[in-house]
């Protein structure tokens, strides 16, 4: 893909290159959603085809070059695709490609996913002509060429903060609505898992495995969504993972996601347990909602999701943490994962469940209220009531947490806490190459310090 094809009348460069290009602040001109921002969101939904005008792009509100330089804006991808063959369920996995369609643009920075998008276009690019006009444009046509059954796409970006607020609203409305098909179905019910490999390009050995109890670690594909994108296209992405013999139920392993985990991650990982945190986790990706983290102080596993800018009372931010445990490793006690497995009834089952979590951010006790269990609401620590690992110990001692039950049988004292590797796992630096069986034929090969 480049502008030689499909491309060359776009003022800047499209392709797989730019992707894991990163824009830090000096080099931005201006960004979109973010920490800094709450009303922000991406949505694509399946329409009939005489609601789709093909080729379409509204901008609600200014365009790039109406927004002051250097500042952090509300922001709207409203995305309607039509197709015959196309159906509501693959919603969700065809939004997730907005993600990587987006990063292809020459000084486009896409992160995340659903109402945590964090966009930011470089100043160079900018300069270029670079806009949500030709943003729009690539997008559309990286959708045609990549799924041939969109037969029509119309964009909406909305940057009007009055707009975004009220559509945001609505986009949270249909997220739920999705999250929620799956929920009360489980494993027994189903014979087969589904598999994503998106995040392989800054992430080679992850694979996520999606089960009817566990969700995607992005918090953006179900079950269901698994299952229509793997009927339409059962070589792409995401794919069938056969159960096959279960190996232990109550830690979620089973002989078909070994197989296909070791297969898809070049023999890097070899066994997942679903359901717990430690010994065999899932591995991490990057673009997980939350990921948890071991305080061994105290036995227990704190939370902390991606909008928490504070320091956790292991002294750790999210940041950090997510650095020690993405780029598809099994880091024990460190563990990427989506806000819907928050509220599966398998959420880290063989570690205790919602019994081992004493720390979280008030932002997440609040969204997860009704699934905390009433009796355990009020002993899971805040930031409001403890910043740092001795004061934690404390609110968890007074107010009968039962993890303090474990300090009995192990003083805390006594727990080695697990090797906490810090390196860039995302495209914010730091080069992995992992080659087996490979035939390459190079003329050049440049590898290059991340700046
Ligand atoms: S987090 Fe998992 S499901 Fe989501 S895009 Fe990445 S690999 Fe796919």
């Amino acid at each position: 893909m480049s502008t030689s094809g499909m491309f060359a009348d776009l003022p800047v460069d499209v392709g797989l290159a730019h992707e894991g290009e990163r824009i830090r602040k000096p080099q931005m001109h201006i960004e979109f959603g973010g920490p800094n921002v709450k009303e922000k969101f991406e949505l694509l939904r399946v329409k009939g085809p005489e609601e789709v005008e093909d080729g379409k792009i509204t901008i609600v509100g200014p365009d790039v070059q109406g927004l002051e330089e250097g500042g952090s804006f509300p922001f709207g991808i409203y995305i309607e695709v039509s197709g015959e063959k196309l159906e509501v369920e693959m919603e969700g996995v065809m939004e997730r490609r907005i993600h990587d369609f987006c990063n292809y643009i020459e000084g486009f920075m896409h992160l995340n996913q659903r109402d945590s998008i964090w966009l930011r276009l470089d100043k160079k690019a900018v300069k270029k002509g670079l806009n949500l006009e030709v943003t729009g444009k690539a997008l559309q046509r990286l959708f045609k060429s990549e799924m041939a059954i969109i037969e029509k796409i119309q964009i909406t970006f909305i940057t009007d903060p009055k707009k975004v607020k009220k559509k945001f609203q609505e986009a949270l409305e249909i997220y739920e609505g999705r999250d929620a098909r799956a929920r009360g179905m489980t494993d027994n019910d189903v014979d087969v898992f589904y598999g994503c490999t998106l995040c392989q390009s800054f992430a080679p050995s992850h694979i996520c495995v999606i089960s009817a109890q566990r969700y995607a670690n992005c918090g953006a594909i179900s079950w269901f969504d698994g299952r229509a994108a793997s009927k339409v296209d059962p070589k792409g992405p995401v794919f069938e993972i056969p159960k096959e013999k279960c190996l232990d139920e109550w830690k979620g392993e089973y002989e078909g996601i070994n197989k296909i985990v070791s297969e898809k991650s070049l023999g890097e990982i070899n066994r997942v347990q679903l359901y717990t945190a430690f010994g065999y986790p899932h591995t991490s990706c990057g673009c997980f909602e939350i990921t948890t983290f071991y305080v061994p102080e105290c036995d227990g596993l704190g939370v902390v999701h991606r909008d928490f800018r504070g320091q956790t009372p292991s002294g750790l931010t999210f940041g950090a943490i997510a650095d020690s445990t993405g780029g598809g490793r099994q880091v024990e006690g460190f563990h990427g994962i989506s806000f819907e497995y928050m509220r599966s009834p398998k959420f880290l089952q063989v570690d205790g469940g919602w019994n081992r979590i004493i720390w979280l951010p008030t932002e997440v006790k609040e969204k997860l209220k009704e699934y905390i269990p009433a009796e355990l609401y009020d002993k899971i620590a805040t930031e409001a009531d403890a910043t740092d690992v001795t004061a934690l110990k404390e609110f968890l001692r007074e107010k009968r947490h039962p993890v303090v039950e474990r300090w009995v049988e192990t003083p805390p004292e006594a727990i080695e806490a697990p090797t906490l590797e810090v390196m860039p796992s995302t495209p914010s630096g730091g080069i992995t190459i992992i080659l087996k069986n490979a035939k390459i034929h190079a003329e050049k090969v440049i590898i290059k310090r991340a700046k």
